[in-house]
């Protein structure tokens, strides 16, 4: 896959599947932004394994979820790179409680980072893409948006609301060559998923028809291809990416 020349933006891009997702695009050739919010030296430790192996990469710091904090992001983007052909709307947050005791601070949270977000930088981004007339938008949902959780009724709103956003946003922008897909893993080993109880993890892994959790470079290739030419009559898709889980 060839990504040389083009900018892309991996929001919460300093751990997990952020992290392997910008190491992995700008391992195919992009100019890659690494967005964070407050780890600051592990946003600078991703850019440093970039560039490290030859890539280009800077790290910027914008909580994704404020409106005009994530239109400063886009447009200094825009105003230094000159263009912006891949955002991948990664950042993402649990506040996990059941309905009968979430609080209203904790469904908010979750549904500011994960799905209004995902809206800031699209909506922001998408005037530069309708005038380049290309671009690639990727967000990352989840299969628990596709079926469901006990004990995630925030998470599982955003990431099925994530659905709605990428069908729609394929509708509206189809026409100027843009596409809007959607990668929904399952299981993925990072340190979300690595704060579940072991009980909790094995139980899981028995659901998986691949009896194993995926690894953050499963869904960062995904994404990559999302991003590249092999993509280009791909949209408005949901491409789960979970070992089976979901089918
Ligand atoms: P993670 O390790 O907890 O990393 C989350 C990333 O999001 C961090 O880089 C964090 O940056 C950033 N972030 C959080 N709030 C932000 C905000 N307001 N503005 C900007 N950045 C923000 O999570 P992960 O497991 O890699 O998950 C990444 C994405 O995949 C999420 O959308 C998650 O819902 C989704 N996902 C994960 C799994 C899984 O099994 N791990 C499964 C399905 C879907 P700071 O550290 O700077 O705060």
């Amino acid at each position: 896959m060839d990504l040389s020349g083009k900018v892309a933006l991996v929001t919460g891009a300093s751990r997990g599947i952020g992290r392997k997702i910008a190491v992995t695009l700008a391992g195919y050739g992009a100019s890659v932004i690494v967005n964070y919010n407050g780890s600051r030296e592990k946003a600078d430790e991703v850019v440093e394994e970039i560039t490290d192996n030859g890539g280009q990469a800077e790290a910027i710091q914008c909580n994704v979820a404020e409106f005009d904090r994530a239109k400063e992001l886009i447009d200094g983007i825009v105003k230094t790179y000159g263009r912006l052909d891949i955002l991948v709307n990664n950042a993402g947050i649990t506040k996990d409680n059941l309905i009968m005791k979430m609080s209203e601070d904790d469904f908010d949270a979750v549904i500011d980072t994960n799905l209004k977000g995902a809206f800031n930088c699209i909506r922001h981004v998408s005037r530069q893409m309708l005038k380049q007339r290309s671009g690639r938008i990727i967000n990352i949902s989840s299969v628990s948006g596709v079926m469901g959780n006990v004990g995630q009724a925030n998470y599982c709103a955003s990431k099925a609301g994530i659905i709605g956003l990428t069908k729609s946003v394929a509708r509206e922008l189809g026409s100027r060559g843009i596409t809007s897909n959607a990668v929904a893993p399952g299981f993925i080993r990072t340190e979300m998923t690595d704060v579940l109880p072991e009980d909790v993890k094995k139980a899981m892994g028995e659901q998986i028809p691949l009896k194993r959790f995926g690894e953050t470079e499963d869904v960062a290739e995904t994404v990559a291809f999302l991003a590249s030419d092999h993509a280009s009559y791909i949209t408005g898709q949901v491409i789960q990416v979970d070992g089976g889980m979901a089918m």
